[in-house]
């Protein structure tokens, strides 16, 4: 194993201030109201507004552009603590400042100039669209397709599952625009209100209610040549370097699921009387909470690490791998523990720790499964075995 991946460090003050002002605003503007919100599948759109009016929007746009561009560590402590409030939320933020990012590293100036302002400002919010029906973890097998036309492209097909879509101002989206595989794909920045693009069908979910999800319709929409992101062909890898840092993002949101876990299992654990005494004085309680705590220890460090490596411009593919399916198995096991340590209660809409178990879950499916962050941590030991 490679000494780089073992690093040591501690947080600079800056990065915890960036961290406390997440968790300032996630505790006014989002936790009095999360539970109405989950309830009803929906979300306020100002509530991006008020993110964006602390500078929390423009995390990863560089302040040229009217951003912060703090690092990958303070990023993923805000997202971290907004999760730690309401993963829905985080999930927004968190593929938003994914394309910030992307359109900062993949795009011209033009682009950087066009979208990059608007998307720091909160005016508008950004999707990712490559999934599509047939096509999820195998996604270098997508259909939707872009032909060149005149001095652009014609867009067809679906795209299935975009975070934000029903919002998004602009997304970036994989397209077909040559033959099959990975190297067929191109990726273009869509204005969402081009005439041609429907949303098709918004979403209902067992978790992350607060976030809209939803499949988006092409048909013979046409987009300029310079919404063309990179050059033609690159779109898959385009798609694979976004999803890299956004792991980092979902690693961070599956610590947070988990710090909530544990802030509330501690909480209930002293209260709870049962047999005469505090339930967190029985074994069978303290050691579950006991678990949680160094669970979630070991998911911030490995996320922390894939963050710093990303900063110092180190490779952090595999890290972020690790990062995400160790954290998002960790959010998934401790929040079933955080219901059975509540007992009924935990069961009931009275107590925060059902809407984490449900939360929890989808942290082990997007951005890539489970399976395919053991596919990526297995082939930088074993190689492409045949
Ligand atoms: C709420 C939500 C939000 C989402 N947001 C977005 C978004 O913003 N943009 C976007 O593009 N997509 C988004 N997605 C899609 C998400 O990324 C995919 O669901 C995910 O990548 C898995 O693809 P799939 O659902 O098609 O499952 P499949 O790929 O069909 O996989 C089904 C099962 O088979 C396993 N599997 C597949 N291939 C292998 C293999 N080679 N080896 C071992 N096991 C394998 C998988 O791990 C999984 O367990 C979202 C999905 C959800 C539910």
């Amino acid at each position: 194993m490679s000494t780089q991946t073992l690093v040591a460090f501690d947080l600079t003050d800056h990065q915890r201030q960036i961290g406390a002002l997440a968790a300032e605003i996630a505790h006014r503007e989002i936790a009095p109201y999360v539970a109405r919100w989950d309830r009803d599948h929906t979300f306020p759109r100002e509530l991006y507004t008020k993110l964006s009016r602390a500078g929390l929007m423009g995390l990863l746009v560089p302040e040229e552009y009217g951003g912060a561009r703090v690092d990958y560590v303070s990023y993923a402590l805000a997202v971290e603590e907004i999760a730690r409030v309401d993963a829905g939320t985080a999930v927004t933020f968190s593929v938003h400042s994914m394309i910030c990012a992307a359109i900062n590293r993949l795009g011209n100036a033009e682009q950087r100039k066009r979208y990059l302002p608007q998307l720091a400002a909160g005016d508008a919010i950004a999707g990712f669209a490559l999934t599509e029906p047939d096509a999820g973890s195998d996604a270098a097998n997508i259909r939707a397709t872009a032909k060149r036309t005149g001095d652009g492209f014609v867009l067809n097909g679906r795209k299935q599952w975009c975070t934000n879509g029903s919002y998004s101002r602009v997304f970036m989206g994989m397209f077909r625009t040559g033959g099959p595989g990975a190297k067929g794909v191109s990726a273009f920045l869509v204005d969402n209100d081009t005439p041609g693009i429907t949303v098709e069908r918004v979403t209902e979910k067992l978790g992350i209610r607060t976030s809209n999800t939803c499949d988006l319709a092409f048909d013979g929409a046409i987009v300029p040549h310079a919404a063309l992101l990179g050059a033609i062909g690159d779109g898959f890898g385009s798609a694979m370097t976004a999803l890299q840092g956004g792991r980092i993002g979902i690693a961070a949101q599956a610590c947070g699921i988990l710090a909530a876990c544990l802030d509330a299992s501690v909480k209930f654990a002293k209260e709870r009387i049962a047999f005469g005494k505090p339930i967190g004085s029985f074994e069978g309680i303290s050691f579950k909470i006991a678990q949680m705590a160094t669970d979630l220890d070991a998911a911030r460090i490995l996320t922390y690490r894939a963050a710093a490596l990303c900063d110092a411009g180190k490779p952090f593919a595999v890290e972020g791998s690790k990062a995400k399916l160790f954290a998002s198995t960790a959010a998934r096991k401790h929040a079933a523990e955080a219901v059975q340590i509540h007992g009924g209660y935990g069961y009931t809409t009275e107590f925060p720790v059902e809407r984490y178990y449900r939360d929890a879950k989808i942290t082990e499916i997007y951005e890539g499964t489970s399976e395919i962050q053991q596919i990526i941590i297995a082939r930088s030991l074993l190689g492409r075995l045949p």
